[in-house]
């Protein structure tokens, strides 16, 4: 069995390290684009504060880690074009320019995603920069050790971790977005009001509810950031607007949404024979509201690589979905989200949508030292199932939205939580969990 692998990043190793697991004798060749395999743009912002000495430690394997499992790996070559109904793909040798054919009996499309970027007048300037792969974080690395003013456009999670490191250095910050709240997709404003004052007391310039219109030069190098309502001195912009799937060679060939995300069933499979698909390229099966979104996260595209694998001859191994559970650290904040927002469950389904919120200290007030946890449960209020959740503390208490994760899966309703069994040990918490707390006080 011959199996192309077309992108090896995160889903596309997963899927090739447990192909060559399952099926030994498979002939396994893989054409990437780039020349590196594995990078975990996560730390990006991490090398950029210091706290990760250098990006060279962001990766977890290598093209000749895989070459040592006997796996093809075809650095620096791009997969121009896909003849499914002759299985056959069309390849660019980027090094030298060659054009190659190769067949398979099995191709994995694992193509992954790529920055959203708006068309803007002098979108063209030097220092106007992506932060998405290996060469973007040394980019930025270097670009921002003479930079003063750094602005960054989209305060999402990767722009609102890179604005806390740029900071951390020394610059002049500036975090903007279109939306009047930050993270605004994933937390509620009683979290994102927590985040945005930390932000404020550090020195950090949210400029909210704002668009940017233009940039401004130099000498060919960014210097001013223009919105529609102000404008930024800057000698360095990092775009995060956003992320869109890398499947325009497969357009009108294979089943895709309008955004470009293939359609896969729940083992991985597209609508093209023997083709499957899996990571940022792909849609999931979004279980708080029971339909399809576009949720590009490493979590999903491991575990979907890894299915791949199992189910690469017949279906074994069903994918569960996701609740897009997610976290992150800013300053001494640890927060995390599971599943709808309350204003996503509002303003994306039809749910009759409650909410409630417990403040608790994390431990008995006996102990030598405590801090203050908020916890805030989503559900419906017609058939009490638990939608999502949300949680703050300056203790990591973020484990909680894992366990909530599993509750959403399995769709329990607040009666089940409110007397699910939990421990109690005064070092870690209460007799009562704060989930079962949120639980009991939303069936009050
Ligand atoms: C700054 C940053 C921070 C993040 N932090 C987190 C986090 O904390 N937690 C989390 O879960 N997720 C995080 N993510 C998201 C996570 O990185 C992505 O979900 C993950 O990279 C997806 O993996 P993938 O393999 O599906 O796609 P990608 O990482 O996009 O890889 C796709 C690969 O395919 C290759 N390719 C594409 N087209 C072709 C072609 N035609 N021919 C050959 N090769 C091709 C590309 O070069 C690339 O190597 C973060 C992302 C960024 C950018």
């Amino acid at each position: 069995m011959k199996v192309i692998v077309v992108g090896c990043t995160h889903a596309g190793t997963a899927a090739v390290v447990n192909i060559k697991e399952e099926y030994p004798e498979s002939e396994i060749v893989v054409y990437e684009k780039n020349d590196n395999i594995s990078f975990l743009s996560c730390g990006i912002a991490l090398s950029i504060s210091k706290v990760v000495t250098e990006p060279e430690k962001l990766f977890y394997n290598s093209p000749k880690g895989l070459e040592d499992l006997g796996i093809k790996t075809n650095m620096k070559h791009e997969v121009l074009d896909i003849d499914f109904i002759n299985k056959k793909v069309k390849v660019k040798n980027l090094i030298d320019n060659e054009i190659l054919e190769d067949t398979y009996d099995k191709l994995i499309l694992t193509l992954g995603s790529w920055p959203i970027v708006p068309k803007f007048e002098g979108g063209e300037l030097e220092n106007i920069v992506l932060c998405k792969n290996y060469d973007h974080a040394k980019t930025i690395i270097n670009k921002s050790k003479d930079a003063k003013n750094v602005v960054v456009i989209g305060a999402g999670y990767i722009g609102v971790e890179l604005a806390e490191a740029f900071k951390i250095q020394g610059k002049n910050t500036i975090l903007i977005d279109a939306e009047d709240r930050i993270m605004s997709k994933y937390l509620d404003s009683e979290f994102t009001d927590i985040a945005e004052q930390i932000f404020t007391e550090k020195g950090v310039r949210l400029e909210l509810g704002q668009k940017v219109e233009k940039f401004e030069g130099k000498d060919g190098k960014v210097s001013k950031v223009i919105t529609d309502k102000n404008e930024f001195e800057s000698d360095l912009v990092v775009l995060c607007i956003g992320f869109k799937p890398n499947t325009q060679l497969l357009k009108d060939k294979i089943d895709m949404l309008p955004n470009g995300a293939i359609m896969i069933d729940e083992y991985m499979r597209t609508s093209a024979k023997d083709v499957l698909a899996a990571g940022d390229c792909c849609v999931v099966k979004y279980n708080p509201a029971n339909d399809t979104r576009y949720i590009p996260l490493a979590t999903n595209a491991v575990r979907m690589g890894t299915l791949i694998a199992k189910n690469l001859i017949e279906p074994k191994l069903k994918y569960l979905g996701t609740q897009g559970t997610s976290g992150i650290k800013i300053y001494d904040l640890s927060i995390a989200s599971t599943g709808l927002t309350e204003e996503m469950a509002n303003t994306t389904t039809k749910f009759n949508v409650g909410s409630v919120m417990v403040k608790d200290n994390y431990r008995p007030e006996f102990m030598p030292t405590f801090e203050e946890a908020i916890l805030k449960l989503v559900f419906d209020k017609d058939n009490h199932k638990i939608l999502g959740g949300q949680i703050i503390s300056k203790i990591d208490l973020t484990q909680f939205m894992n366990t909530l994760s599993v509750v959403i899966q399995n769709e329990m309703t607040l009666e089940e939580l409110a007397v699910t069994d939990f421990f109690f040990q005064p070092h870690f918490n209460k007799p009562w969990s704060l989930l079962n707390i949120a639980a009991l006080e939303a069936i009050k």
